[in-house]
């Protein structure tokens, strides 16, 4: 899947995440930390989530923590050389959950 970057399924998906007090100076986590994962609600930006111009990059997908959890095979899903429709599905949402709002009588 090729990821366009526009880090929608990181702010609105449904998702656990690291927690960010948990990762070790050497990018892992402690196996023994029972909280190192935390939930994320759909509609909250991801703590590790930030914005280069209007690319979006995970700050943990280089560490080593990043790897087995799922937003790493959430990326997994898909084939490889096909762009993300996920990222359009969003799109639409918004857009649709905005007309309702405007829609939505006093
Ligand atoms: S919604 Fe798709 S294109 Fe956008 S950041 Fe997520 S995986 Fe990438
Ligand atoms: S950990 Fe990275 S990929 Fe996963 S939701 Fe957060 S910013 Fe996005």
């Amino acid at each position: 899947m090729i990821c366009l970057r526009c880090g929608n399924c990181c702010r609105y998906l449904d998702i656990f995440v690291i927690n960010p007090r948990s990762i070790l100076p050497d990018g892992t986590l402690d196996p023994h930390d029972p909280e190192c994962m935390i939930f994320k609600p759909e509609g909250d930006v991801c703590p590790h989530l930030t914005c280069d111009g209007d690319v979006a990059v995970c700050t943990i997908h280089h560490l080593p923590c990043y790897q087995g959890t799922p937003c790493r095979q959430f990326e997994q899903l898909g084939p490889e050389d096909e762009v993300c429709i996920m990222s359009g599905y969003f799109e639409h949402c918004l857009m649709f959950s905005a007309k309702k709002v405007r829609n939505k009588p006093d």
